[in-house]
């Protein structure tokens, strides 16, 4: 008996009429505070649900920009330099993403992938079998509250591409 994918995949086979399970519960984040509320929510479904839970973070090409404006990034470093410090800026922000949440009884895997982002969510979703994706409305892009009708290019996008049901959580959901 294995632990894949594939394997969850079987266990947790839809069946309707039947209950209704969720073992397994992605949650793709940018480290902005939306998808930090959307873990949270995510964690307390994992508790009463008995859940595990696959943290994500997709490093995309605005990784890298982001890491320049906020002067992580020298923009003469050589690629070796680049890539090394925003690996490690991606540890750091797992590692305090992690320290944040309420981790008691909480199983959970956390993972970097690298491509674009939604396309990277909803494989991953398939390769671990997930029952449910949780993210968040908005991201790190969120601008202000005027465009706060439309909800983030991510989510939009995973939406049209994920092979599973999507909770969306807004960053004052539960507060
Ligand atoms: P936009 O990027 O379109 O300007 P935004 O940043 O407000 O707008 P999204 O990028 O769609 O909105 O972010 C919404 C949610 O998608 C985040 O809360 C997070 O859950 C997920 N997400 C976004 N980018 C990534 C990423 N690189 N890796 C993993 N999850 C991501
Ligand atoms: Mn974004």
């Amino acid at each position: 008996e294995g632990d894949s994918g594939a394997d969850r995949r079987l266990q947790t086979t839809y069946q309707a009429g039947g209950p209704v399970m969720i073992n397994t519960i992605l949650v793709p984040t940018d480290f902005s505070d939306h998808a930090q509320r959307a873990l949270d929510r995510a964690c307390d479904l994992a508790r009463q649900l008995g859940a595990k839970i696959y943290l994500l973070h997709v490093q995309s090409e605005s990784s890298l920009r982001t890491a320049i404006k906020q002067g992580l990034l020298d923009v003469a470093s050589t690629d070796e330099n680049v890539r090394e410090a925003v690996s490690h800026l991606i540890e750091e922000r797992v590692s305090q993403t992690l320290s944040a949440i309420d981790s008691s009884q909480i199983v959970l895997e956390h993972t970097t992938r690298r491509g674009d982002p939604d396309s990277v969510i909803s494989a991953y979703a398939t390769e671990v079998g997930a029952d449910l994706i949780v993210m968040g409305r908005h991201g790190a892009g969120f601008i202000d509250e005027v465009r706060a009708a439309v909800i983030g290019s991510v989510t939009e996008a995973v939406i049209r591409k994920s092979p599973v049901p999507i909770m969306l959580v807004r960053r004052d959901h539960g507060e």
